[in-house]
């Protein structure tokens, strides 16, 4: 009822554009994960076959950065709800990372394989122009790099691009998250050793393939699963991965768990039944209700909270908007600090005897409050 109370309605139309751009936030604000988002827009091109929601949760720190995704959501509101979840975790990723950045993230909802044409990649481009004050995009799962350098020829808003950019952050998460699973076994174990450690990997897309390479380099036995088997074989054939089925990867006996697919992996329904002694991947909003993270805790699987282990690539696209231009060895070396991030924050959970995930939000807040 909600999604078509929304889209039959149509308040701003350029004259000489098929695209349609209004501002959605106050029905949105009915949805599940409504968090006091700043702004809500909903851009519809039918001609061109867009149905675009750029979130704005919080711009306290500066504009909002994040990626767009390209997904075939289930229906409109299960769309929406992704971009406000997605957009808030944001906000908190450049709160604790340091950065001069707001929280906003955008999603296209169309299947990336058969929708994506440049029609509806134009049409994208006139919604970001839309909004290039508050916003600035960049990949996200369904969107590439060849995406995001077709954006940046019609807008300015794009990061990540090789435009004067500094090219896929996929590399960079993947660093800082390959650091942050040794973070995570040197304070459950006491050694950040991987030599011979069970690793499952969800998902083998621009992250989850990086960081394969990586702990199979360091020496892990790598488990994996993807919904696209061809990768799954070439993963077996690099890495000597076992390769499990999608249903089971969850649940396989593993030291790490790396969810590095899409959301919502770690619910009620799942951490019962988890074998890893730690959860640490790429994955946005791994955890389906916040509340989820208690029961991790209760099982005494260490999680390392997603936006503060995923933050290298946003790292590495604010670099490409600082005043002083793009530094590589500045972007390593603030990869190099997300390790020393979540050890504090495993340790005050510890001290505090409280989820890891309560204590990074803590510092998120603490961090954004002081402006
Ligand atoms: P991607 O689209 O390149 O890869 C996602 C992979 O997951 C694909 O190979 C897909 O087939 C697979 N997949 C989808 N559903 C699956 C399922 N049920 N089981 C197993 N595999 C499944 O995306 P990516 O850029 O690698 O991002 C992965 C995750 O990390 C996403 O949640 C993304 O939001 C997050 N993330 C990415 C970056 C980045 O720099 N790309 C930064 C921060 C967070």
């Amino acid at each position: 009822m909600y999604a078509e109370a929304v889209l039959a309605k149509r308040p701003f139309v350029s004259s000489d554009s098929s695209l349609v751009v209004e501002d959605i936030t106050k029905s949105a604000s009915q949805l599940r994960g409504f968090d006091d988002h700043e702004r809500i827009i909903l851009g519809r091109d039918d001609e061109r076959g867009l149905t675009a929601i750029i979130a704005i949760h919080n711009t306290t720190l500066g504009r909002a950065l994040g990626g767009t995704r390209i997904w075939m959501h289930d229906n409109f509101d299960s769309a929406v709800t992704d971009a406000l979840r997605l957009s808030r975790g944001m906000t908190f990723k450049a709160a604790i990372a340091g950065l001069p950045l707001g929280g906003g993230k955008a999603v296209i909802r169309a299947n990336p394989k058969s929708d994506k044409t440049p029609q509806l990649l134009d049409a994208y481009a006139e919604m970001l122009a839309h909004v290039q004050d508050t916003y600035i995009t960049a990949e996200d799962v369904g969107m590439t790099l060849a995406d995001a350098d077709y954006l940046r020829e019609r807008t300015a808003n794009v990061a990540g691009t090789t435009i004067g950019g500094s090219g896929n952050p996929s590399s960079f998460t993947a660093e800082g998250v390959f650091l942050g699973v040794k973070a995570a076994l040197k304070h459950k174990t006491g050694s950040d050793d991987l030599t011979g450690r069970r690793i499952a990997i969800q998902g083998l897309g621009s992250v989850g393939w990086s960081l394969a390479e990586k702990l199979s380099k360091a020496g892990a036995k790598l488990v994996v699963a993807d919904i696209n088997e061809a990768r799954c074989v070439e993963a077996k054939e690099a890495f000597g991965a076992e390769i499990v089925s999608t249903d089971t990867i969850l649940f396989t006996e593993v030291d790490v768990l790396a969810p590095c697919a899409l959301g919502g992996v770690l619910s009620h329904k799942t951490i019962p039944d988890l074998k890893a002694g730690i959860v640490a991947g790429s994955a946005n909003n791994q955890l389906l209700r916040h509340e989820d993270a208690a029961a991790l805790k209760e099982r005494g699987i260490l999680y390392a909270p997603d936006y503060v282990i995923n933050a290298g690539g946003l790292m590495n696209v604010a670099a490409e908007v600082e005043p002083d231009g793009y530094d590589k060895a500045k972007v390593i070396a603030k990869i190099a600090q997300i390790p020393t991030t979540l050890g504090s924050i495993f340790q005050q959970a510890e001290t505090d005897n409280q989820p890891t995930n309560e204590i990074a939000l803590a510092m998120a807040k603490a961090r954004i409050e002081k402006g």
